[in-house]
């Protein structure tokens, strides 16, 4: 895999593609900076090596070009996060985007407008990937959140740099983190699948069956499953046509030695409300009226001794519907096993949508060995899919 690391910049100008889709908020400033500072290894590099920055992003969906999607809201704290007084020009190609990269020194940084006001991005124009290729030396891909897509500036513009395209430092990470999960793992490999439903997980449970020790299945997911073992599942959610899927699931898990855990105990509530009535059941005795929306104690206990023995750790969806205080006990109790597992030496990866926001929103970040920065790409990656953005440095 070629990195930064495998480059000397000095003398030359990077174009990077950076994941600057930040929230703003009504008077146009940054909420949340993360994807700002995640960027900053990369740029910090490049720039340490007396080279150049031109930073390209996309910012929203907007439709053509439309003011409050403009990049120039984020100039001023992407300038205060990096430690240099970011430039930034109106377009992304033409004349005047041409002239301010032309026109950049050693050191600088230069931000241009959102990638976004040109259909042609998504739609992987060649023509739109050959103009920006023409401001940089170097292309260097550190956009995770859109490496799944075949856009112009994430895949379509690394085929004008042959010899010269990288990872930057964060989009690195998110794959060697997958590769300590899926390829060069430690075992024994245990993977937690929660979130709402079978349908949305089934193809990241298939391409992982040959490669965990253990798969723990929590959240609304475990109804499906427990319905199609005979058991009674109230008004839980349920995915009724996916009940043969569910068998064959465990059936395939049998025969790759998987051994999987299902919650044993649920806190049943008789509505969907943080406000609900609730007790513990077993889970298959559920009563009509009353739906599983957490994981109960004795499956908790269970899931912790898992999670404590286990040496590789993937965590994808939470086990509960953790947005409401009554039935985020779960997830949080999950991510403190994780935490404590990681502690011990373990590697823990949290990745694809939910899970993420839950242990950013339960403070558990920092206990954690890698948290992705990509919903739906990490997702694809846990299918087993090769996305574009990483095959195009690659190839
Ligand atoms: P996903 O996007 O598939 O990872 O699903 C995440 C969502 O699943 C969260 O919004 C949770 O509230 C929801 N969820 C987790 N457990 C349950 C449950 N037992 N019943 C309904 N929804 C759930």
């Amino acid at each position: 895999m070629k990195t930064l690391q495998d480059i000397n910049f000095n003398g030359k100008k990077a174009i990077i593609r950076v994941d600057f889709n930040v929230p703003l908020d009504e008077q146009f400033n940054v909420t949340d900076t993360t994807r700002i500072e995640a960027a900053k290894p990369t740029i910090d590099k490049i720039l340490a090596d007396g080279g150049s920055v031109i930073l390209m992003s996309h910012l929203g969906r907007p439709k053509g070009k439309e003011e409050k999607y403009s990049l120039k809201h984020i100039v001023a704290k992407t300038s205060e996060i990096l430690g240099v007084e970011v430039k930034f020009v109106n377009d992304c190609i033409g004349a005047e985007a041409e002239e301010a990269a032309a026109n950049l020194k050693a050191g600088e940084v230069l931000l241009l407008e959102n990638l976004r006001f040109y259909a042609e991005e998504e739609a992987g124009d060649e023509a739109f990937a050959e103009k920006l290729a023409k401001l940089g030396d170097v292309y260097v891909n550190d956009a995770f959140g859109t490496a799944h897509r075949a856009h112009a500036s994430t895949t379509i513009i690394a085929n004008y740099f042959p010899e010269n395209k990288v990872f930057g430092t964060l989009l690195a990470k998110e794959i060697d983190s997958l590769d300590k999960v899926l390829k060069n793992s430690q075992s024994p490999v245990t993977a937690v699948l929660g979130g709402s439903k079978v349908s949305s997980k089934i193809t990241v449970i298939e391409n992982i069956l040959d490669k965990v020790d253990h798969l723990i299945i929590g959240g609304g997911m475990t109804y499906t499953f427990i319905k199609a073992q005979g058991g009674n599942v109230g008004d839980s959610i349920c995915e009724l046509d996916k009940l043969d899927l569910a068998l064959d699931i465990l059936k395939k898990a049998k025969e790759n030695n998987v051994e999987v855990h299902i919650p044993v105990d649920v806190i049943a509530a008789d509505k969907f409300g943080n406000d609900a009535n609730t007790q513990v059941v077993d889970v298959n005795q559920i009563p009509d009226g009353w739906q599983g929306l957490d994981a109960g104690p004795k499956s908790l206990e269970n899931f912790k001794e898992v999670i404590l023995k286990s040496k590789t750790i993937l965590w994808n969806g939470p086990l509960g519907v953790f947005e409401m205080e009554n039935f985020a006990k779960g997830t949080i109790s999950l991510g403190e096993y994780i935490g404590e597992a990681t502690e011990k030496g373990a590697f823990s990866l949290v990745g694809g949508g939910d899970s993420v926001a839950a242990v950013k929103q339960f403070g558990l970040e920092p206990r954690m060995s890698y948290v992705s920065t990509g919903g739906g790409a990490m997702l694809e990656m846990l299918e087993g899919k090769t996305l574009p953005g990483i095959a195009a440095i690659q190839g």
